[in-house]
């Protein structure tokens, strides 16, 4: 953070790639600055893991790149293993906590993240850095805005009803690409969000906090040089306890979004223009005369009846081939989120073309298509599901 006219009188504390947020040295650091509701955790991992690139460069890259990728991931996790454990305690004290990526990182959509996010109560202040004076200051397009979006997770913080201004658009000068020789300045703040984060900071800090007992604001009493390198002392001293680091491999996977369950369908055992018969029991049959859905609840239940009421199972499940008088059908299958099952709707289909010539048409077995040489335009009989020796139990 840049010096402004409001954070002069701020204490700002870093913790770098040096100190470690990762190590226990390092988040001593922010367990022994963080005191009380007007001290401010500002937590920022690099994205580079997370970022919409990384998918194409996986792609394109080779297994160089990847382990590249890999390592980054694993330091985003480390490092967020570090910040649920300071951000508990920054609870406890009633700090602010803020938290930034760019807005379009994974990270923001992985459910470990949107959990504890949604957990502790984060809100979003989402701003886009073209309309907080970010420009080009070098190449051809020198002066142009460049649209950076950003998102801060804030808690106990007004944040977000300061900083939320984004792009729609309107620029004299249209956007030029955040990328080449100005990356390296997209990635501080303008002076502009600087003083709003601040200017917000202050206001929280004027607000009467209840009867809650609220620390001055005042320098830390302790050495912070002399806290690390106590600390350093004691983490090298576990790290020669604890062999191993991290790795890949022990990331673990994010956790599966349960999605509801549908059982298959029953009618994708036949093509879609498959043509079966309705018999008298309103069984659904196939042009030979099998069952078509003997597991369907409701044809099941036909099935059933028709044997408790003394009918041979094997005369149930197969009766007798279709013929020209036969009501032919089509089947359409709707879900029924009620029943949790699949529910047939039979549609009147015409007759199939081997039924209507002057040759009374029947299946002769032995057919390459299981028909006649009239041919079957159907498909079902060689499809036809193999013959139950026993019916369904009863429901
Ligand atoms: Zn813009």
């Amino acid at each position: 953070m840049r010096p402004s006219k409001y954070n002069v009188d701020f204490n700002i504390i870093e913790i770098t790639e040096k100190e470690d947020f990762r190590s226990v040295s390092g988040r001593s650091i922010a367990y022994e600055s963080l005191r009380g509701p007007n001290d401010t955790l500002f937590f920022t991992a690099p994205c580079t893991g997370g970022s919409s690139w990384t998918a194409i460069n996986r792609f394109k890259g080779g297994a160089k790149t990847n382990s590249k990728i890999d390592a980054h991931v694993v330091l985003f996790w480390e490092l967020w293993d570090s910040f649920v454990i300071v951000l508990k305690h920054a609870r406890k004290v009633g700090c602010r906590v803020l938290m930034e990526l760019p807005r379009q990182c994974l990270y923001w959509k992985d459910p470990r993240v949107l959990d504890v996010l949604d957990k502790f109560g984060f809100s979003n202040a989402d701003f886009d850095g073209c309309q907080y004076n970010l420009v080009a200051h070098h190449g051809r397009e020198k002066g142009h805005p460049i649209c950076k979006p950003w998102r801060i997770a804030a808690f106990n913080s007004s944040l977000p009803c300061y900083l939320n201004k984004v792009c729609c658009g309107g620029h004299v000068l249209r956007h030029t690409r955040c990328g080449g020789a100005n990356t390296k300045e997209t990635q501080c703040y303008t002076p502009l969000i600087v003083n709003t984060i601040f200017k917000s900071v202050s206001a929280d800090n004027r607000k009467p906090v209840g009867l809650k007992h609220v620390p001055a604001q005042c320098m830390p009493i302790t050495s912070m040089s002399d806290v690390f390198a106590y600390f350093c002392q004691l983490d090298k001293s576990w790290r020669e306890a604890v062999t191993g680091s991290r790795s890949m491999a022990s990331v673990p996977a994010p956790p599966p979004i349960p999605t509801p369950t549908i059982p298959p369908c029953p009618g994708l055992a036949y093509t879609p223009q498959t043509v079966f018969y309705l018999d008298s029991n309103a069984l659904i049959r196939t042009l030979r005369g099998f069952v078509a859905f003997s597991s369907q609840a409701g044809q099941a239940k036909t099935i059933c009846m028709l044997v408790q009421n003394g009918f041979e199972a094997a005369t149930v499940m197969r009766g007798s081939e279709a013929n020209v008088n036969c009501l032919f059908v089509f089947c359409e299958w709707t879900f029924n989120w009620r029943v949790h099952d699949w529910c047939v709707n039979t549609l009147l289909a015409p007759t199939p073309s081997l039924y209507s010539g002057s040759v009374p048409f029947t299946f002769r077995p032995g057919a390459s298509d299981g028909g006649n040489s009239a041919g079957s335009s159907s498909g079902s009989a060689a499809n036809s599901p193999p013959l139950p020796l026993k019916a369904p139990p009863p429901q």
